[in-house]
């Protein structure tokens, strides 16, 4: 069988929620991934920035098939070794105090907001705790994540969606403070916002909300799922404000291409929030997936991830601000580390994205008019050159 056949195949059977574009994946290593005929695509989408160590790393891939072979699932009534191997050492490179292992990014949005819950209602046990979240944020889609993501266009069909919520404009300091009232127990925000159009929190703003927060008692949420894991060249993006939160909320890269999130508590919210009882998970902390989170930390260690972040950034802005300059059409750049969004104007992204694959490089969108660039962390100065040479063929 062929792509075409599959994709016929997947059409006739997938519930249709994605327009998918028309290639089948089939395998990858490093940088580039292959389709089923053998055509190659440089891939600075990485699984919308998922696989950071990049396709087929012999480590990673030897501690999962020996995992495999030992133990895939427990369940939560017992202990696992990889479970608490990948918990303490999330909480040291976080400083935090307790995580929770989910099985993906909105499930760690679930548990955010139960914590945020009931930390309040520990206080005053009143049922009515408002959440300020921000416009044009994206935190998954199960119900309580959908009601905090900022876009009417995700939650109109769904509601009633939980409720309690308010929304603010990000970088709006102003905003957020006209929200606040004796009800709020939680604010949620991406340290940089991906699904909404790639935008950097403020130092200001992210710094002032801090002190809103401390000041009355309400918890500061903040969600890494897509800029964490050193994909702004620290490990979490709020590590370079100085801006700790009292719960973060972790996927994508986390296991690295296993599905897993986790939440994790500061020391205020891991001493009074969820106890026995209150929340709970089948797969969540599984040993196949805390294995591959646990070599993640490894690796990234071993292969200094966070200097090379550092070290290639400017490199990727400075070639994708030369396009900015030289093309009417991009409006600017903005991101931070290989997290890197450029605004497009008055052309349709999607095609550009298009023919992009058609060129052989795979970028993806975010919003309704920036291109997106996510690679695997591992990305090279060359890698960078042959991506522009690509890009700008599909202009
Ligand atoms: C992707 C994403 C989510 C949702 O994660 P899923 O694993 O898709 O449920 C939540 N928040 C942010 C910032 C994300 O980028």
């Amino acid at each position: 069988m062929c792509s075409k056949d599959y994709i016929e195949l997947a059409e006739n059977s997938i519930l249709h929620t994605y327009n998918r574009f028309p290639v089948v994946l089939d395998k990858g290593k490093g940088v580039y991934l292959y389709d089923l005929e053998g055509k190659e695509y440089l891939d600075f989408g990485a699984g919308i920035a998922v696989f950071s160590l990049g396709y087929g790393n012999e480590e990673y891939n030897e501690a999962l098939k020996g995992q495999i072979d030992k133990l895939i699932h427990t369940s939560n009534l017992y202990y696992n070794v990889p479970m608490a191997e990948a918990a303490d050492k999330l909480l040291k490179a976080s400083g935090m105090s307790r995580v929770f292992f989910t099985n993906s990014g909105t499930e760690a949005i679930e548990g955010a907001i139960k914590a945020a819950r009931k930390y309040a209602w520990l206080k005053d046990k009143s049922t009515d705790h408002e959440i300020i979240a921000m416009r044009h944020s994206f935190h998954g889609r199960s119900l309580g994540a959908l009601s905090v993501t900022g876009n009417r266009h995700y939650q109109e069909p769904f509601k009633p969606l939980i409720g309690g919520v308010k929304f603010a404009d990000f970088n709006d300091l102003d905003s957020v403070k006209e929200a606040v009232t004796e009800k709020t127990c939680a604010i949620i925000l991406e340290t940089v916002q991906g699904e909404g159009g790639i935008y950097p929190a403020e130092e200001g703003f992210l710094k002032g909300i801090k002190e809103i927060c401390a000041e009355k008692d309400i918890l500061l949420i903040l969600d890494e799922i897509q800029c964490g894991m050193g994909r702004t060249g620290s490990m979490f993006a709020w590590q370079q404000y100085g801006v700790e939160p009292d719960i973060m909320t972790c996927a994508k890269a986390l296991g690295c291409g296993v599905p897993v999130g986790a939440f994790v508590l500061g020391e205020k919210a891991a001493a009074k929030s969820l106890e026995p009882g209150d929340h709970g998970t089948t797969y969540g902390g599984n040993p196949l997936a805390c294995a591959a989170v646990s070599k993640v930390f490894d690796l990234f260690e071993k292969q200094d991830i966070l200097a090379h972040v550092r070290e290639i950034t400017p490199y990727l802005e400075e070639k994708l601000d030369a396009l900015v300059d030289k093309y009417d059409f991009l409006k600017e750049r903005r991101g931070k580390g290989l997290m890197q969004g450029l605004e497009v104007m008055g052309r349709p992204v999607g095609e550009i994205v298009s023919r992009a694959l058609g060129n052989g490089l795979i970028v993806i969108s975010a919003g309704t008019n920036v291109l997106r660039f996510v690679p695997p962390l591992i990305i090279s100065r060359s890698q960078i050159d042959e991506m522009t040479e690509k890009l700008e063929k599909s202009f």
